[in-house]
């Protein structure tokens, strides 16, 4: 017999967000790997066991989880959002990549979830309705002048960014640091997102601007999108703003910014 092992995105929160073909991933599995909170969003079954680890400990689960799978159970992995999204899926390939010959005969799927930055997106509009990238603030896995570099680049060459990751206990003054470097680039009056706990009971979005970004609070459960210099606030009576990044930029616009 052999083993089958599913990466499995969960989105962003509560069980709307899953995709039917997560759900039936996580219901056809005999063994759940994960970071416990998360593991605790897929409902109990009483014919599968649980294997929740903390946090920081991605490489030693993907190894266990693929160990488990090689022995012939089928097995599933759960991340947040997107598992392909600074989460398990890239843990999984590693471990394959560098584990022993029986770990790449096994049947390995990766189901999509809606990522973060999707979450957030939709629920103000169209922020990321251009280019745009996605950077993750945490230097645990990079160099912090890696982070450097790249959100010079990405704020130089006019893309929407999503930061994930842009604070937690260990990294306190990264994110500061990270809004410090793209004022060197970017107007003052460019549009700020802040989403936080999308898609669960305490979500909280908020709108604001680069020069005003050091007011508002950022933890482990936010998500920040950077505007771009074309991207816009409309205004609406009685309701919340819109955010929208153009999708088309006239041609003088961009022959000036060359
Ligand atoms: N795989 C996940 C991302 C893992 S990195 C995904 O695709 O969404 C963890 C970071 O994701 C957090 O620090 C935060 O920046 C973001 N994040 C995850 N869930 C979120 C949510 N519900 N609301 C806002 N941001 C979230």
């Amino acid at each position: 017999m052999t083993g089958r092992l599913a990466v499995v995105g969960l989105g962003p929160g509560d069980q709307r967000y899953l995709t039917a073909e997560a759900a039936a991933a996580l219901a056809e599995a005999h063994a759940l790997y994960g970071y416990g909170p998360y593991l605790d969003r897929v409902p109990a079954r009483a014919s599968q066991s649980r294997y929740p680890s903390d946090n920081r400990e991605e490489a030693a689960r993907a190894a266990e989880a693929l160990h488990h799978a090689a022995q012939g159970a089928s097995v599933a992995v759960v991340s947040g959002g997107d598992p392909g999204v600074f989460a398990m899926a890239a843990a999984i390939c590693e471990q394959i990549a560098a584990g022993p010959n029986a770990w790449r005969a096994l049947d390995v799927v990766f189901v999509p979830g809606i990522t973060a930055m999707l979450a957030v997106a939709a629920r103000i509009g169209a922020p990321l309705g251009h280019d745009f990238c996605a950077l993750s603030l945490s230097d645990n896995l990079k160099p912090w002048p890696v982070i450097e570099r790249r959100l010079d680049a990405a704020a130089q060459a006019g893309f929407a960014v999503a930061l994930y990751n842009p604070v937690s206990r260990a990294r306190p003054w990264q994110f500061a640091s990270a809004i410090e470097r793209l004022r060197r680039h970017l107007p003052a009056r460019t549009p700020l997102i802040f989403g936080r706990a999308v898609g669960r009971p305490d979500e909280r979005v908020t709108v604001t601007t680069l020069d005003a970004a050091a007011n508002e609070a950022a933890d482990m459960a936010t998500l920040v999108i950077v505007g771009t210099c074309e991207t816009r606030i409309v205004e609406r009576p009685g309701r919340s703003p819109l955010v929208y990044t153009p999708r088309t930029i006239p041609r003088a616009m961009a022959e000036a910014s060359a």
